[in-house]
């Protein structure tokens, strides 16, 4: 996510290296570097230049401590400022009305019924709601099984009507139609165009107007750039929406719509999509998204999408397993069978700090696991449990069975010993934090 830009930032930044002091001069010089940067990655024109005038008007009343370099400083303050330009502090979508009614607005094509359908899941899974998804797109019966399909895969109703060609009359009659099944949540997914006329937003604001929503976001696809903030200001024009949804953060995208969003049209980014998967939704915290930006990763976002896929219970378990030093490898199948889920590997190590710049270029491969689940599924239930009982000859039957060679299982199980003993370190606080504290 936003390599380009956090490669051209890095060389900003780099006009300060070596230097004792914050001037007049090398601000501006970084400042215009930084400008170029944003420039490159489609952030509007105006909010770029604001953004470079604000920072280095603001670096130059700073305090220069002995202790920090001036480019410390200066990383600090960009972290600051871009987490403001991004909206600041996170904006929590407002549900407690029974029931709640959410309207999906966008574009064809900007992930309006992926989105729809991560939403009912997130509301479902982390925010204990009972979701009720309607199909109003009356134009494409494709989007109606759509999200016939979806609803089915996360386990939400489906409110549709194949017979009618209205969709305020759709829209109404799912939300009476939650109200009576107990439903808290009524998530209205609309039709789109392919760009924006004045059908569709009568139709909306038409909508809108009967079905008084609670929430209304806007979905617009990130990789579109300048063109997703000028769509954004044509529908908040006519809608008043109350949110942003960015979709295919996980793509190319150069960072431009996250960055001017907020500016323009000035209501919060809620949520941003990072994957077609139900779980490729994270809710959106500026502060982090602007670390992410200045490849100070996202330890934060990674944790928690982490926990997302972790049941608790399981993981209490887990934890006393690798205390006792009984961690095997049906756990170690179990965890890789959780991470696959979690998404693109790529996209998640790259929430690392330093990891991101450091793979961009490397291809990662999202089938990397099957061999090791292999080797795995060729072990006998006594052998996953007893990792130390697999002796010479029951690994050259597991690579005969696994379809691998004997190096793979040894590799993998060589690899298995050096994880557990990491976890027992981790596992004991005063070791831990030993360890910790001989990391840069
Ligand atoms: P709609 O026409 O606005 O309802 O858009 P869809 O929900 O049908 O999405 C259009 C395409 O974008 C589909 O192929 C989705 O799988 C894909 N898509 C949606 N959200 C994301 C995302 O966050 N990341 C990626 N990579 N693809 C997405």
């Amino acid at each position: 996510m936003f390599e380009n830009l956090q490669d051209k930032l890095d060389r900003a930044f780099k006009v300060l290296k070596g230097q004792g002091s914050i001037t007049e001069i090398n601000v501006a010089e970084t400042m215009k570097e930084i400008r170029k940067a944003l420039l490159d990655a489609d952030v509007n024109y105006k909010t770029a230049k604001a953004f470079t005038d604000d920072v280095k008007e603001k670096a130059l009343g700073l305090n220069v401590l002995t202790s920090i370099s001036p480019g410390q400083l200066l990383t600090k303050l960009m972290n600051d400022e871009l987490a403001v330009l991004m909206g600041g502090t996170v904006e929590e979508l407002n549900i407690s009305a029974n029931p709640t009614i959410i309207l999906i607005a966008g574009l064809n094509g900007a992930g309006k019924t992926t989105f729809s359908g991560k939403l009912a899941n997130y509301l479902l899974t982390k925010k204990n709601k009972k979701p009720l998804l309607v199909a109003g797109d009356v134009y494409r019966p494709a989007a109606i099984d759509q999200l016939e399909v979806l609803g089915g895969q996360i386990g939400v109703p489906v409110y549709t009507d194949r017979t009618s060609k209205d969709p305020v009359a759709i829209a109404m009659a799912g939300i009476a139609e939650a109200k009576k099944n107990g439903q808290n949540v009524v998530i209205i997914d609309t039709a789109g165009r392919l760009a924006i006329d004045e059908g569709l937003m009568k139709e909306i604001a038409e909508v809108k107007a009967q079905t008084k929503p609670h929430e209304i976001l806007f979905v617009v696809d990130s990789m579109t750039g300048q063109d997703a903030v000028n769509t954004a200001k044509a529908f908040n024009d006519r809608l008043d929406f109350s949110g942003v949804v960015l979709t295919k953060l996980d793509g190319d995208t150069r960072g431009g719509a996250a960055l001017s969003i907020k500016s323009v049209v000035n209501k919060p980014i809620k949520f941003i999509g990072t994957g077609e998967k139900m779980e490729a939704l994270d809710v959106f915290y500026p502060d982090r998204m602007a670390s992410r930006i200045l490849g100070m990763g996202d330890v934060v976002s990674l944790v928690e999408r982490a926990q997302m896929q972790f049941d608790e219970k399981e993981a209490a378990e887990l934890q006393k397993k690798i205390r006792k030093n009984k961690f095997d490898f049906n756990d170690f199948l179990s965890q890789i069978q959780q991470i696959k889920k979690m998404g693109n590997m790529k996209d998640l190590m790259g929430m690392i700090p330093g990891v991101g710049k450091a793979i961009k270029d490397v291809e990662i491969d999202d089938n990397a696991f099957t061999p090791i689940e292999s080797i795995i599924r060729s072990m006998t239930p006594y052998e996953r449990e007893n990792p130390d009982s697999i002796n010479q000859s029951r690994r050259s039957r597991i690579a005969n069975g696994s379809g691998t060679n004997i190096a793979e299982v040894n590799k993998l199980i060589k690899q298995f010993e050096d994880m557990r003993k990491v976890m027992k370190q981790f596992s004991n606080p005063a070791a831990a934090a030993k360890m910790m504290k001989g990391m840069p």
